[in-house]
């Protein structure tokens, strides 16, 4: 028995049974593979399962592990953590999709940095979208005139919005959701505009529910993560 494997499947079959709940189709719900503090060795296993994108926040760790698995066809990396300004330049070189921007001038480097034989790179804006105090992300109110500057920069792919409502907030999904809807009205190119990046392990369910298109699952993957080497 294949524990990742095993993992995996229940994961699926728990978007699945979200997706039907909802009168969804399952396929329009992406896995995203949550792999911050785990192993390259863990995520071969991980993409040998079949899993093709995986989600980090530490750019350090993230850069050691795409350097050990370039040999692996076709596998997505997504920087979900916090992005710092002086960071911009190795996301841009490193990554395909960037989920935690919240400020211009964060996305304004990124599409300037974006070297030129790389397809655009692929943006979802972070939104606190339930005013959680020391909470990253921009104000609902924000979002508006941060698509228009985003979605005419030429590196990058304005595809969606990016939340983590506090736990157990789960109404926050459905305020996400109507917020994405608006923007369609006034994003620049509507038709890429197609990316809810919302749900963790805990609350996957409701984000589903609610239209989340790309859950982002780490521990119902991998098991708890051991941080002890991180301080
Ligand atoms: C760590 C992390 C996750 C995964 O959380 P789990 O509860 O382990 O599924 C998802 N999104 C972000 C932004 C994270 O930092």
């Amino acid at each position: 028995m294949n524990k990742l494997q095993d993992a995996r499947d229940q994961v699926l079959a728990q978007i699945r049974e979200a997706s039907h709940k909802a009168g969804r189709a399952d396929e329009t719900v992406q896995l995203l593979a949550v792999s911050k503090t785990h192993s390259a060795g863990v995520l071969r296993e991980m993409y040998q399962a079949g899993q093709r994108s995986f989600g980090e926040n530490y750019l350090q760790e993230a850069l050691e592990k795409i350097h050990s698995l370039q040999d692996l066809n076709d596998i997505e990396w997504h920087f979900i953590g916090h992005v710092q300004r002086n960071k911009t330049k190795l996301l841009a070189e490193n990554f395909d999709w960037v989920h935690g921007v919240d400020r211009l001038i964060i996305a304004e480097r990124l599409s300037a940095q974006r070297p030129e034989q790389r397809a655009a790179l692929n943006i979802c804006i972070q939104v606190n979208i339930d005013g959680q105090e020391s909470k990253d992300g921009c104000t609902p109110e924000q979002v508006a005139e941060l698509v228009k500057m985003i979605s005419q920069l030429p590196n990058l792919c304005l595809r969606g919005l990016m939340v983590i409502p506090a736990p157990g907030h789960t109404d926050a999904f459905e305020h996400t959701r109507q917020l994405f809807n608006q923007v369609r009205t006034f994003h620049a190119h509507p038709q890429v505009w197609d990316t809810l990046s919302m749900g963790m392990s805990a609350d996957l369910e409701a984000a589903v529910v609610a239209g989340s298109t790309m859950v982002r699952i780490g521990t119902a993957l991998f098991g708890t993560r051991d941080y002890s080497d991180k301080v």
